[in-house]
């Protein structure tokens, strides 16, 4: 049964649309059947109404008919048993009209004339009429006496005036016809009797037809108000005793019209069953549809995430609030070292790895963020491995909320951080070391310089004093020994001046102050005009900006190549020196232009190392120490120095400094 039951259900599935229409074709033939049925039943109807409608009107002219009958009988029999009838015909006539209230008038016939009548008045001219001489009537007077029994004729215009019936008994005395008894029912009142009338209100339509014994055309005696055409049922009766034909007839069938609404609604109503059979078919079909759709979104999604996981070395982890159930992907056993059993599937497990110094934080900071209305959490913290030793992770997690903000659910990702935290811890602890070395070299230098330019000015002043004093003792050559040692304790000392000077750079963020170069320039320029003026030097200065910065070592960047570009002059060549300053985006530049003489293109970057010089110190003194001072400096304002150059034609060094606020 259940099988059976599977099978339908998979073929209406499998072709809702012939599903539907068997269904509509279903319905309609039921409704159709049933409408038919209803129609029948309604024309069934309709044609009991006619014969009821048929049998009352004749059961009412029977009835008016009878009344005659028994009149004319009875007067017939008075006639053949009474002599004096005519004598005694008003004192028979009342009695007989009074027990047949029918009849209105009462005759007796002499052989074929009219010999008496009752009432009188109004009805006296038909006395000594012979019917059976008059051609017109006597047809149905020969009627009757063929038959031996009443016949009606007419309805037909009576000679005393107006319509009616006339029925005539033949009275026979020993077999020969020796006269008739006669009754007349005027029309009108037979009709107002019996119903006969053709009313507009009326479903029927009546007739009485009769031939017209003469002429033996049909002619209908009813009157009827308007010629419209009766359609209906038609249903007639033969009234043989005056071979009348009485019909009655619907005017009108209403057993379609009123069917049409019931069909018209029954064919809609297949339709919407053909419909609904339709649509519940389809369900199966779209519900599979719905499900492959959405097994394969899930499929999709959850490949999706496979290979996400597969991807990422990240743990992914969905932890449900509810149960305390916790997934976690494989990446794990990777990281930690754990293996994915039952304890793993705990938030437990979890707390129980926590690094101890961590765990308050981390579960205190998580409790804040369930309680809060934050999506996000996220933290980092050390987790124990498998093997004992700690790791260092960032966690982080979204968390799903229902309607109210509960916490119901948390996903999220944990990321290895150990070798990034630990290049952070190696990397403050050799920042702390430099930072230390750096300062236990400032406290050397400056120990150092302070300590070796005592003893040093002890050496070139105590030379100098031995070449004062004992100058014209000593040979030449031993005075030219004490100039070499006073220019070497001289050369000496400024090399300790420049490496102080160059160990003294640093760089305080508070000390940053505007710097309008115009003055600085102005200073500098003051500082070297002795060697402006020796030289015949020229010195081109273009607008300058104001800048952010620390104000003396700034200076001293351009005191050094300033002070460069006047001693690296062309022999026999006038210096000229331009200085100008433009701003950059994030950057001010500026430059600083010498026609001297220049420097090959190898050593354009080796010049700004410490010590780094390229011409003997006969020729060009110095220690080699300015442009690295220089580039500590500029490097230290977030900037960069470098020189561009053809040997012979002049050197144009340029630095930036960042721009700050
Ligand atoms: P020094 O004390 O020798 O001037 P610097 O560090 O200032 O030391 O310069 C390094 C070297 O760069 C110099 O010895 C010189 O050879 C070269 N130099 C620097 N400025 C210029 C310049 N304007 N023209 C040519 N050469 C220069």
């Amino acid at each position: 049964m259940e099988k059976f039951k599977n099978w339908v259900l998979s073929v209406i599935s499998s072709s809702p649309l012939a599903t539907g229409w068997l269904a509509f074709m279903v319905a309609l033939s039921i409704t159709l059947f049933l409408s038919f049925v209803e129609y029948q039943l309604k024309l069934a109807n309709e044609r009991e109404r006619v014969n009821s409608k048929l049998n009352e009107l004749e059961n009412q002219i029977s009835l008016a008919l009878n009344n005659g009958i028994s009149a004319t009988k009875t007067l017939a029999f008075i006639a053949q048993n009474e002599n004096d009838l005519i004598k005694r015909f008003d004192e028979f006539a009342p009695q007989i009209l009074q027990a047949n209230p029918s009849v209105d008038i009462i005759q007796y016939l002499d052989s074929g004339t009219i010999v008496a009548v009752y009432p009188r008045p109004g009805n006296e001219s038909v006395v000594g009429y012979n019917v059976m001489k008059d051609s017109t009537r006597n047809i149905e007077l020969i009627e009757a006496i063929k038959r031996k029994d009443v016949f009606f004729s007419g309805p037909l215009q009576l000679r005393q005036g107006g319509f009616g019936i006339v029925g005539r008994y033949p009275i026979f005395q020993q077999d020969t016809l020796t006269g008739f008894a006669a009754v007349i029912i005027l029309f009108e009142k037979l009709l107002n009797q019996a119903g006969l009338e053709n009313s507009p209100e009326s479903d029927f339509r009546i007739e009485m037809i009769k031939a017209n014994p003469e002429t033996g055309i049909l002619e209908n005696f009813i009157p009827s108000p308007n010629s419209t055409l009766a359609t209906g049922y038609k249903a007639s009766v033969l009234i043989p005793i005056g071979n009348w034909n009485l019909t009655v007839q619907l005017k009108k069938s209403t057993a379609f019209s009123s069917s049409i609404l019931a069909i018209c609604l029954r064919i809609l109503a297949s339709g919407i069953l053909g419909f609904l059979a339709w649509s519940f078919a389809r369900q199966p079909s779209l519900l599979r549809k719905k499900l492959k759709e959405q097994s394969d979104e899930i499929m999709l999604a959850n490949e999706r995430f496979e290979f996400a996981t597969k991807a990422t070395s990240d743990v992914i982890w969905d932890w449900d609030l509810q149960s305390d159930q916790v997934y976690r992907s494989s990446q794990l056993t990777k990281m930690l070292g754990y293996t994915e059993d039952q304890s793993i599937a705990s938030s437990q497990f979890w707390k129980s790895i926590i690094h101890p110094d961590d765990a308050p934080k981390v579960n205190s900071d998580i409790i804040e963020a369930l309680e809060s209305e934050s999506p996000y959490w996220e933290e980092e913290f050390r987790v124990r491995k498998s093997d004992g030793s700690y790791a260092y992770i960032i966690d982080k997690g979204y968390i799903i909320r229902d309607g109210k903000g509960k916490p119901m659910r948390m996903i999220g990702a944990i990321q290895d951080i150990s070798k990034r935290k630990t290049a952070e811890l190696e990397l403050l602890n050799a920042n702390e070391s430099l930072k230390n070395a750096n300062e236990e070299l400032k406290v050397f230098a400056s120990l150092a310089s302070h300590d070796m330019r005592e003893p040093l000015r002890m050496i070139s002043s105590f030379m100098l004093l031995l070449q004062k004093k004992y100058e014209h003792l000593l040979d030449e050559k031993a005075n030219q020994y004490i100039s070499f040692a006073i220019d070497g304790s001289k050369r000496l000392t400024n090399l300790i001046n420049d490496l102080l000077e160059y160990s003294k750079v640093g760089f305080d963020s508070s000390s940053i102050e505007t710097i309008p170069i115009h003055a600085v320039i102005e200073e500098v320029l003051a500082l070297k005009s002795d060697l402006i003026r020796e030289s015949g030097a020229t010195v081109l200065v273009e607008p300058l900006p104001d800048i952010k910065g620390i104000k003396t070592p700034i200076q001293i960047v351009f005191q050094n190549l300033i002070g460069n570009a006047l001693k690296y002059r062309k022999e026999g060549v006038k210096p000229i020196i331009k200085i100008s300053g433009r701003e950059l985006k994030d950057f001010w530049e500026f430059s600083i232009e010498d026609n001297g003489i220049g420097i090959e293109a190898e050593y354009l970057e080796q010049i700004f190392g410490i010590f780094k010089r390229l011409h003997p110190k006969e020729k060009y003194s110095g220690t080699g120490m300015g442009l690295a001072t220089c580039k500590k400096i500029v490097n230290q304002h977030g900037g960069n120095i470098w020189a561009e150059s053809l040997p012979e034609s002049g050197s144009k060094f340029l630095f930036t400094i960042k721009k700050y606020g």
